[in-house]
């Protein structure tokens, strides 16, 4: 769901023309709306009712400060995985309360920087994390609060790069050896063990892995209680997919409630969510400017004003974005590569694409540009980060400034034997 469409063949977001936007801000754009962020938290909010809950936005998807302060007024906690999401989230008001912290290379910096701001829990990945979150709090004379994540060997049948949940990956402790490491936890004296945590992957878009993952992670918390070891967090991670193209259609935070609630209910634990992806992904869109036609050897180039560094989900994954003429012309379909200025052949938007034939100057949307666009944004060749804008009702705001050239050498310095 999203609210992103045509009135009179000409595109809104909300209740603004797109192209007023533009004619703002210039391209290339990100552009959001309100009333999809909060109907997609909504979403999870209504689905979880009435069984003890958090859902713990994940700020890597995008962490604009705010899209973050909507989330936040609107209940939401965050997941965050570094110092600086830690920073973001709480410049953005979320409670420290509502705040998990994963990810596998926390430095001792990092730590200490969550423990002072008394965060909920941490995510703990490896008993060196563990001994090393240990250490810290000694030094801090506190007791950390942590969940370990456990990672229990389940295919998310998602793209290879955002699945997280095999015996394989990098992420999370083996199930079959966590065991080893909650009685490891349980005897640091700095160290207080408050939950469980698994993520699976991103993208997922059938219930049974989280149906699948979670039974094994149940069974395992049984486990821990015959060993006195109780577990107050159960941190299910965050995944759900979300629909790129017209064809799928990936359960609803309704759809994932009934598949999980049922086995929870016997448990007394709080529930963790930490969607990312399903929050934010298609309540954004990338608005770009075609600069040229090109013809190639058996197909058009269409030649726009965002690339990879804007948007780099195509190059990286094969991700699939719909994109759509902010004004629809009903014109004759060609097959196309929409690709942008960027000195690399991986530098795409779309590939092999039949889209009705655009016009120079003529603007597109990139759909479902919501996660994982801005943040995973660059500088690469020296291309300045876009602007964002936010939407709400008939008004829309800039929420994010388009860099200045000036902002490409922030932060450089030049050794006096270069100067002048
Ligand atoms: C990336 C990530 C999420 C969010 O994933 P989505 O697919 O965007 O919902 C949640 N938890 C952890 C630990 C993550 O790494």
């Amino acid at each position: 769901m999203h609210n992103f469409t045509y009135k009179n063949r000409e595109l809104y977001a909300e209740e603004v023309p797109v192209k007023k936007i533009i004619e703002k801000t210039g391209t290339p754009l990100y552009i959001y709306s309100h009333k999809t962020l909060l109907t997609h938290l909504n979403a999870y909010r209504e689905a979880f009712d009435g069984y003890p809950h958090i859902i713990c936005f994940a700020l890597k998807a995008n962490p604009n400060t705010s899209i973050l302060r909507i989330l936040s007024k609107a209940g939401s906690g965050a997941d965050v995985v570094s110092g600086g999401e830690l920073f973001l989230a709480k410049k953005s008001g979320i409670p420290s309360q509502k705040i998990v912290y994963a990810g596998v290379g926390k430095t001792e910096e990092e730590i200490a920087y969550a423990l002072k701001n008394r965060i909920l829990m941490f995510n703990v990945e490896s008993s060196d994390e563990l001994m090393a979150i240990n250490k810290v709090a000694g030094r801090l004379k506190v007791k950390a609060p942590i969940a370990l994540r456990v990672n229990p060997d389940i295919d998310a049948k998602t793209h290879p790069y955002i699945s997280t949940g095999l015996k394989k990956h990098k992420f999370g402790i083996p199930i079959d050896e966590a065991l080893e490491h909650y009685k490891l936890a349980s005897r640091l004296p700095n160290i207080k063990i408050l939950g469980i945590h698994k993520h699976i992957g991103s993208q997922i878009t059938k219930t049974t892995p989280f149906v699948d993952a979670l039974k094994k992670v149940l069974a395992f918390t049984d486990e821990l209680k015959s060993l006195g070891i109780t577990i107050e967090y159960l941190d299910m991670g965050g995944g759900l997919g979300i629909s790129y193209s017209e064809e799928d259609e990936p359960p609803h935070p309704r759809d994932l409630a009934r598949a999980v609630l049922p086995i929870l209910k016997k448990h007394k634990v709080t529930l963790i969510i930490e969607p990312g992806r399903s929050i934010t992904g298609n309540a954004g869109i990338l608005v770009t400017k075609v600069l040229y036609l090109k013809k190639g050897h058996d197909k058009e180039f269409v030649i726009v004003d965002a690339g990879m560094n804007d948007l780099i989900r195509p190059s990286i994954y094969g991700a699939y974005h719909n994109i759509i003429p902010v004004l629809k012309k009903n014109r004759n379909k060609v097959l196309s590569d929409i690709v942008g200025p960027i000195c690399e052949s991986g530098d795409f938007l779309a590939k092999d694409r039949k889209i009705e034939r655009p016009s120079q100057g003529e603007l597109l949307a990139v759909m479902g540009a919501g996660a994982y666009g801005f943040s995973m944004s660059s500088n690469y060749n020296a291309r300045r980060r876009a602007a964002e804008v936010l939407v709400k009702g008939k008004e829309f705001f800039v929420i994010r400034e388009r860099q200045t050239y000036n902002d490409l050498v922030r932060g450089e310095k030049v050794p006096d034997f270069l100067k002048g």
